[in-house]
């Protein structure tokens, strides 16, 4: 009996059905010698796609952009950006092409976009190509995210190509294929404001409240509507990336998405010892993405948002100015109230803000004063109200009065206790141990990789096997500085 034949994923085109000024349209490169890293068999699964599919010579074709199944239609998406507060009129996917989308088990569509393809009318001077180091960063990183709980960008494959690319160094080359709800961003609002094109912003307000936003379809003000509605998402965001001392690294406004999916996982890392002004990226040299400076920068982009949505807000420019206002004022108490909130659960309060933010604010202060591990701190507190590991505190009047503090704030609610469990992972991404199987897989051994793929799955159980990798780098394995490797 033959087997039936195995379906190639069918896409649809809402992005590409866009006007021609959206995108262009390119033919990703051929890969010399496509090999399959990994292949995320859940999320396929939860995107409808045959896993063995795409483990087949014509998945992996797809997934290196050798070549494509009928039906996709790779284009290069046009945006443009403020890049560490500098302008730039045309940024665009300069190495990454979206095939289509693909429907979710949730019923939304999904866009699937190869980066590390090859070079697209946007790429400027850039070989449109990855180095395999980026490519396992980000499927690690993206994935934790997932696992923790944040919104984010998926991974859903990654490929070596067989081929060199030429950084400061000959590096082996590699493609990953992106899952995101969509990767409109804050920079694509700005392409078309600052062309002064109107009705592509019309446009693009339409299809991202169609896709993100399906709410305000019957709005009255639907473009102030839509800004509130990013900024309550961007908020939230960048306060659960906090509350994991994740830093981003490249919070430009073109890797800022309307989605509030988490995106553009370059030099981003998670911090070991606390300290709010930690800086990981090798190019933010004056520390305007710093750990503290997150909703600083975030508010700012948002601001950058608003701006293109004044010529849709109002033909009166200063009226429009003072609907931006409005909207952006409510920023600081939208984060104020996520970050302080996720703070409570994760030390298990449950008071009034007036005596918890306090609270929260010394607790982070004497954090940062000794230097402890930001994820340990955390998950030590769970261990004790949940297993009665005692608390292995720093040796100091300090922490001895916060000691009697913490127990006199904390919830009898066990309800209250119970959110802890889900707010301070056992595990995380650390900065050592993805350098570690960046390292391993230069060399060809995915083990590594793999193995820390899976202890990320579950970032919130306690598992014997995986308990090396929670532990915080010894000095000798410390990583000062991540790069974006493009
Ligand atoms: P990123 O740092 O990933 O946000 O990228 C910023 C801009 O540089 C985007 O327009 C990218 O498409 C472009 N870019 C980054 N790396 C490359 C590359 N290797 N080749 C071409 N364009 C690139
Ligand atoms: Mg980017």
């Amino acid at each position: 009996m033959s087997a039936l034949p195995m379906p190639a994923p069918s896409f649809l085109h809402h992005y590409a059905g866009l006007p021609d000024r959206f995108f262009e349209s390119v033919i990703p490169a051929k890969a010399p010698k496509p090999e399959l890293i990994r292949i995320n068999e859940s999320l396929a699964a939860e995107l409808g796609l045959d896993a063995e599919w795409l483990r087949s010579d014509e998945g992996l074709a797809m997934l290196s952009g050798s070549g494509l199944p009928d039906g996709a239609k790779p284009i290069a998406q046009a945006y443009a950006g403020h890049q560490f507060g500098g302008w730039v009129p045309q940024l665009g996917d300069g190495r990454a092409i979206l095939l289509g989308e693909v429907t979710h088990e949730d019923g939304s569509p999904r866009d699937i976009q190869l980066k590390g393809s090859g070079r697209t009318p946007f790429s400027r001077g850039g070989d449109g190509k990855s180095p395999l180091g980026p490519v396992l960063r980000e499927y690690l990183v993206s994935e934790a995210m997932a696992a923790l709980g944040v919104p984010t960008t998926r991974a859903l494959a990654a490929v070596a190509t067989g081929e060199t690319v030429y950084r400061d160094e000959a590096l082996p080359g590699a493609v990953f294929t992106r899952v995101a709800s969509s990767h409109i961003r804050v920079g694509t609002f700005q392409f078309f404001y600052a062309r002064e094109d109107v009705e592509g912003l019309r446009t693009l307000v339409d299809f991202v409240i169609d896709r993100h936003y399906p709410d305000l379809k019957e709005s009255e003000n639907r473009d102030e509507e839509l800004l509130k509605a990013v900024i309550r998402r961007q908020a939230s965001l960048i306060a659960k990336w906090m509350q994991l001392g994740f830093i981003h690294g490249v919070m430009n406004t073109d890797n800022m998405t309307v989605s509030g999916e988490t995106i553009d996982f370059g030099p981003c890392a998670f911090i070991d010892e606390f300290h709010p002004e930690t800086v990981f990226s090798s190019i933010d040299r004056q520390g305007r993405y710093a750990w503290i400076n997150q909703p600083v920068a975030g508010n700012w982009n948002l601001a950058r948002f608003a701006e293109t949505l004044l010529p849709l807000f109002s033909d009166d420019r200063e009226e429009a100015v003072r609907i931006a206002e409005r909207c952006l004022h409510e920023f600081e108490t939208i984060f104020n109230d996520s970050y302080f909130d996720g703070f409570a659960d994760k030390l298990g309060l449950s008071g009034a803000a007036e005596m918890t933010r306090p609270f929260i604010e010394k607790t982070l202060g004497l954090m940062a004063e000794s230097s402890v591990d930001f994820t340990v701190f955390f998950n030590s507190l769970t261990r004790f109200c949940f297993e009665g590991v005692p608390l292995e505190l720093p040796e100091s009047e300090g922490w001895k009065s916060w000691l009697e503090e913490w127990q006199k704030w904390k919830s009898e609610d066990v309800e209250v206790l119970e959110r802890m469990k889900f707010s301070n992972p056992v595990i995380i991404p650390r900065n050592h141990r993805v350098e570690e199987a960046i390292q391993a897989g230069m060399k060809g051994d995915f083990s590594v990789f793999n193995r820390l793929v899976e202890a990320l799955a579950n970032p919130y159980e306690e598992c014997e096997e995986f308990a090396d990798l929670k532990l915080p780098p010894a000095s000798r394995e410390k990583v000062t500085a991540t790069f974006c490797g493009t």
